[in-house]
């Protein structure tokens, strides 16, 4: 059976993109998910940065069993109760300033869409400044923001897009400027080149509070502050994008707490859905009326759908029971001082970087230089899956090799013990083989 899965999967799926194993997958629960050999393996990656509260957690599962009971799916026009509760909830109990009402859709890429639509409509505007490395989905306006994915052939863009380059500590813009100089200088230099290119109609600045799939990259304060003064000074929306970062990653509640500031709109997914394809669009009550004036429709099959607002609220419930923000502050350092040892132990390892259970691992040839290390990280990351560690490798000609690590929050001490085990054989095997090979 496993053999005919494996050769159905090769015959019959297209193909995706990233990276793809062998392997038939069949189970996935708390921090660990089962091949189709029943080995466990250890998922350092939260499925797709999604499971936030572990894998088939028990409240998620008793919320899809309730809305076999009452409800899967409704007419759009028709509000769940689940979903005004939701709604509800997150105004009153999660959000940030005046951030207030909720859209309540299905994807990262769409809450983006949502987004970028929300704020044309309210500034009348259509220019989209976007900041390098970000990954901001696969549809229309998200993957023309986007940069970490691939653009090359696909035909053009939407119109009205500006790159600004990210800030980039530890491959600063300008050698031998603090980082704080650098970020700022990427910034007034960015601005300066959007004001001349613009057509006098700017609409938003789009930006995940880390820039994750980039190679998780923590901007400094100071640029996060200077896009939201650039923002106010040309009338555009400052739109986070907190895919990656909303409920609890960090070590706080959003990216929008760590820094201080509020978006005008902010888009929230995967983790919100806890593993169930559910994401919102989130505004603040003046944005909301005046785009409602204005005709705002982003009406689909699934918008308010009552399955993934059920699972929507089962995760939120599940982060404040289990004090889960807290713990990922705390759990986070604890994986952050093992992967520190590692780094004490192996040149290879340039940089430790991100937020509570949000890392990346930068790998160099040589601390000096800090020439990436492709070969390493693809070697390394392969042996450990053999060993029952699954990571993800963010691996691009233009930047560096960054693993990008986010355990479940819900990762116990042994589970880290256990993978560092793991990684730390894996890089010794790895760098011997490529010595062998030299
Ligand atoms: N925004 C960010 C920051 C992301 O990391 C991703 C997915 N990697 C997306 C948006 C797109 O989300 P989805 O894949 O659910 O469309």
């Amino acid at each position: 059976m496993t053999q005919e899965l494996r050769a159905a999967a090769k015959e019959y799926l297209v193909r995706y993109g990233g990276d793809s194993f062998e392997n038939i997958f069949t189970h996935a629960s708390g921090c660990t998910v089962r091949d189709d050999s029943g080995r466990e393996i250890l998922d350092f990656t939260s499925g797709q940065m999604c499971a936030t509260i572990g894998h088939n957690h028990p409240a998620i599962i008793e919320a899809v069993r309730q809305c076999g009971e009452r409800a899967y799916h409704m007419f759009s026009g028709m509000i769940p109760d689940v979903v005004a509760e939701l709604g509800q909830t997150l105004a009153e109990d999660w959000l940030p300033g005046d951030l207030k009402k909720s859209l309540f859709i299905n994807t990262g890429s769409e809450s983006n869409e949502a987004a970028l639509r929300m704020a044309k409509l309210y500034t009348g505007g259509f220019e989209v400044i976007a900041i390098g490395g970000s990954w901001h989905g696969v549809t229309g306006a998200a993957s023309s923001v986007s940069y970490a994915s691939d653009r090359r052939g696909y035909g053009p863009t939407i119109p009205g897009v500006f790159a600004i380059p990210e800030p980039y500590s530890y491959r600063p813009h300008i050698p031998g400027a603090t980082d704080d100089e650098s970020a700022m200088a990427a910034l007034e230099l960015g601005f300066k080149m959007f004001d001349m290119h613009s057509a006098g109609a700017p609409a938003a600045i789009i930006v995940e509070p880390i820039i994750s799939a980039g190679g998780v990259i923590v901007p400094p304060q100071c640029y996060m502050e200077g896009l939201r003064k650039a923002a106010d000074e040309r009338g555009m929306l400052l739109i986070f994008d907190e895919a990656q970062t909303a409920f609890g990653r960090i070590g706080e509640k959003f990216g929008a707490s760590h820094f201080g500031i509020t978006p005008d709109i902010m888009s929230v997914s995967k983790s919100l859905g806890g593993g169930l394809p559910f994401a919102a669009t989130i505004t603040t009550e003046a944005i909301e009326q005046t785009v409602h004036e204005r005709g705002f429709t982003y009406y689909t099959s699934h918008v308010s759908d009552p399955l993934p607002a059920a699972a929507g609220l089962a995760v939120l419930r599940t982060i404040v029971e289990d004090n889960l923000v807290e713990r990922a502050h705390t759990v986070g350092n604890y994986l952050r001082g093992r992967l520190q040892g590692l780094m004490d132990k192996y040149e290879e390892i340039g940089d430790i970087r991100g937020l509570g259970l949000l890392l990346g691992v930068e790998l160099v040839k040589d601390r000096q230089t800090k020439e990436a290390y492709h070969e390493l990280g693809e070697i390394t990351t392969k042996r450990c899956f053999e060993l029952g560690l699954s990571m993800n490798i963010r691996r691009r000609k233009e930047r560096g090799s960054v693993w990008r690590i986010a355990p479940p929050l819900t990762v116990t001490e042994a589970e880290i013990d256990r993978a560092i085990e793991i990684l730390d054989q894996a890089l010794k095997e790895s760098l011997d083989k490529i010595a062998a090979k030299a």
